[in-house]
């Protein structure tokens, strides 16, 4: 008689971090008020592109009960993104962001985001503790979730990582490295060391990882990923295309986008193209594929989300 087949259920994915407010110019004097954040936009992109495969996108965080905090959520529950994680902290507010352009069009970042509500995440006596995660089959999330919690914060996330991982719950990962949130660059070297010691899923740029821990260049940081244990991901290279981080060393070759607009979350769609192909079971070459062509999508226009699609 034949074995039953296992029964699969669809994936529940836990996408962990801070969605802030984000307010880009539309004048000398005017700006659009919106969502944004890495992992947001990860958040965004992964449900689109699981959308009607049943399975559950949940954002992880904290948000103040304010009305940019219900802006945030209705932004989440919009895209289909479950939010019963992203919890409320009474008296909180979000983090919020502007965009300026200088005369050349070049565009800086000024932040407000020292005290919003998803700093306590994790944090003793607040809402979500990790535990609240352990029903998920994956959790997502970067080096910016985080630079932004306490010391505390990132203990006990990763303790609980590890009997996660043990139990076949698996970890992806990206290091996105913003040195302005890290108190010096021996924490964030040392944080994102020990969580790269933990991840499944491996999703670093390879500018992040050279900023961070001055290695020579991609060969370098693959094979120091390697020996802390990474076996599988893709390593982002811009216009050279990922590689494959599953020791085959695979390439996926690409051909350059015409024209680029804006590489706003050009990294975190990736991630999303990616997993979502992983996720239904591509190869680490169709993974790589699918990141890359939403990615090459989204650096063709203004801003990190796409409109959404009918
Ligand atoms: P990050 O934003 O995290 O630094 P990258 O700049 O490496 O990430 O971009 C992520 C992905 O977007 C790349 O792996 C590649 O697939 C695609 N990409 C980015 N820039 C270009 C480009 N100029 N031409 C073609 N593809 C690009």
């Amino acid at each position: 008689m034949d074995a039953t087949p296992p029964k699969t259920r669809p994936p529940r994915i836990a996408i962990i971090g801070e969605a802030m407010i984000e307010l880009s110019p539309t004048g000398p004097d005017s700006a659009r008020i919106g969502v944004a954040g890495d992992t947001f936009n990860t958040a965004v992109y992964l449900s689109r592109l699981l959308q009607g495969t049943g399975a559950t996108v949940s954002y992880v965080t904290l948000v103040g009960d304010d009305r940019q905090s219900d802006r945030i959520v209705s932004a989440l529950t919009d895209e289909g993104i479950e939010t019963s994680l992203a919890a409320r902290l009474p008296g909180a507010m979000p983090g919020l962001y502007m965009i300026e352009l200088d005369a050349a069009g070049e565009r800086s970042f000024s932040y407000w985001r020292s005290d919003s509500a998803a700093r306590r995440l994790f944090a003793p006596g607040t809402p979500v503790q990790p535990d609240a995660l352990r029903d998920f089959d994956i959790i997502v999330l970067s080096a910016i979730s985080l630079a932004i919690i306490s010391p505390e914060a990132r203990d006990r996330l990763h303790d609980w990582a590890q009997g996660f991982r043990k139990g076949g719950g698996q970890v992806a990962f990206d290091s996105n490295y913003r040195p302005r949130l890290w108190p010096d660059p021996e924490t964030a070297r040392s944080e994102v060391a020990r969580f790269w010691a933990i991840t499944d899923i491996a999703l670093p740029s390879v500018d992040d990882e050279m900023a961070l821990f001055g290695d020579a260049d991609a060969g370098a940081v693959m094979a120091r990923l390697a020996q802390w244990g990474v076996q599988m991901g893709a390593m982002k290279r811009g216009a050279e295309g990922p590689v494959a981080l599953d020791g085959t060393g695979q390439v996926l070759a690409v051909a350059p986008v015409e024209k680029v607009v804006d590489t706003t979350a050009a990294g975190d769609s990736f991630n999303a193209g990616f997993l979502a192909a992983w996720l239904r079971g591509g190869s680490v070459g169709e993974s790589m594929a699918a990141g890359h062509a939403l990615a090459a999508r989204v650096i063709g226009h203004k801003g990190a989300i796409l409109p959404k699609p009918d």
